[in-house]
């Protein structure tokens, strides 16, 4: 697919979310899911393949019970750079929201030939991350009214399936610890949507408490900065 329909929906200047265009040679390929607070709240499931990440819109998020079958919509192709975005995408702009990367690590095909798994639309492939771990599956069902095509993503039955309801009772970012309201109101969001799709309970608890809520980290100097005397 590539990037083309990426950098279409996007406008760089106003957006912090990265144009794309690294390589990562020989190295293990990523896998990353992003919990995205936009018009509604999903997960963002991406593999590296290729030089990018293929993605998935995933609404209600993984599950590592083997007996639930979650819908991923298949989306554009993003940019192996976005494995590291987590922030704000200004209101207005494409996908405008809050931004989590939830879970994050590196995947490994379980077949040989992944692109003519890809295109006979079923994905077998195990899982490296914090939160995501074993074997898991992709498969393609048939395509959304716009045209998007449809898969589900399940667990297969292995030590690391669970009925753990993961997306409750792990809700924090993997890279800075934060809930979603922590990252909205760090980088200027709309802290009230983002704490509308954290756990209530999280949320209440950091209310009678807001020496709980996260510091926020300094961002390291602009090059201006550190190059004036
Ligand atoms: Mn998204």
């Amino acid at each position: 697919m590539g990037l083309g329909e990426y950098r279409r929906k996007r406008r760089f200047g106003v957006t912090p979310e990265p144009p794309g265009g690294e390589k990562r040679p020989g190295k293990a390929l990523l896998f990353v899911v992003q919990k995205h607070v936009a018009t509604r709240l999903h997960y963002d499931f991406r593999l590296e393949w290729k030089g990018v990440l293929l993605s998935w819109a995933v609404p209600k998020g993984p599950s590592p019970d083997p007996a639930v079958k979650r819908l991923a919509v298949q989306v554009e192709d993003h940019p192996l750079e976005y494995a590291n975005f987590e922030g704000i995408i200004p209101r207005g702009e494409y996908g405008g929201g809050t931004v989590m990367v939830w879970d994050r690590g590196t995947w490994l095909p379980e077949v040989a030939d992944v692109d003519a798994t890809l295109r006979k639309g079923e994905l077998k492939f195990t899982l490296h991350g914090k939160k995501l771990r074993g074997s898991w599956v992709l498969v393609r069902t048939r395509r959304d009214q716009g045209g998007k095509p449809q898969w589900l993503l399940i667990k297969h039955r292995d030590a690391f399936a669970s009925s753990e309801e993961i997306t409750t009772t792990q809700p924090r970012s993997v890279i800075s610890k934060r809930l979603l309201a922590e990252i909205a109101w760090h980088e200027g969001g709309d802290v009230e949507k983002a704490a509308s799709a954290d756990p209530p309970d999280e949320i209440r608890r950091l209310v009678r408490n807001p020496a709980l809520v996260a510091r926020r980290k300094r961002r390291k100097p602009s090059v201006w900065h550190s190059t004036a005397g």
